[in-house]
């Protein structure tokens, strides 16, 4: 993408958290230079203006930073995806698996109405599972993903590769 090698280089790692032998990457400095977050918002607002989207779909909690100011800029809803047990309505949720053990994410079944254009986010892809999660229930509640995006692809890890294979679209900020 056009800021993708400045967004990059305002992402921290840090070696061993929260477990030994994982680099994890922190986006915390990028959130607070105001260049590099504008930069951040612009990137994902000049991909999506154009596309008709009627919700943008966030992934709890990080996806939130960058999918309210999308929405806004967008002028179309904000839909969180939330973690299993935080939404007080009817929900309709999918299960998937983690290297130990499962985890669950969770949308208001009035989210958004059937054939809606909806565009997921979240900070990163590392295994894929969660965004392919999301967005297999997006399609299941009758939404339509135009695509899957995120600030950061971990591409050695295949997950974009494996969400891709599932048929949605995928874009990355930076890889
Ligand atoms: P996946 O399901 O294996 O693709 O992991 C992606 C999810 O875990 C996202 O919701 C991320 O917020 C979180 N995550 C995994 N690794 C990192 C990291 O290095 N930095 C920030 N978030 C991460």
């Amino acid at each position: 993408s056009i800021y993708g090698d400045y967004i990059k280089s305002v992402i921290r790692t840090v070696p061993d958290w929260p477990q030994s032998g994982v680099n994890f990457r922190d986006i915390t400095p990028l959130l607070q230079n105001r260049s590099a977050f504008r930069k951040l918002i612009d990137s994902f607002v000049h991909r999506y203006q154009e596309m008709g989207i009627d919700a943008v779909a966030a992934i709890d909690a990080r996806g939130f930073i960058v999918g309210a100011p999308l929405a806004y800029e967008l002028g179309c809803s904000f839909v969180p995806v939330r973690k299993k047990g935080k939404l007080p309505f009817r929900t309709i949720s999918e299960t998937y698996t983690l290297e130990y053990g499962e985890a669950e994410v969770e949308l208001h079944s009035d989210a958004f109405k059937r054939g809606d254009r909806i565009l997921i986010v979240d900070d990163l892809i590392a295994t894929g599972g969660t965004m392919l999660a999301a967005a297999k229930l997006i399609s299941r509640s009758g939404g339509q993903v135009v695509e899957t995006s995120t600030i950061v692809d971990l591409p050695d890890l295949g997950g974009s590769q494996r969400i891709r294979e599932a048929g949605y679209g995928v874009f990355a900020v930076c890889s």
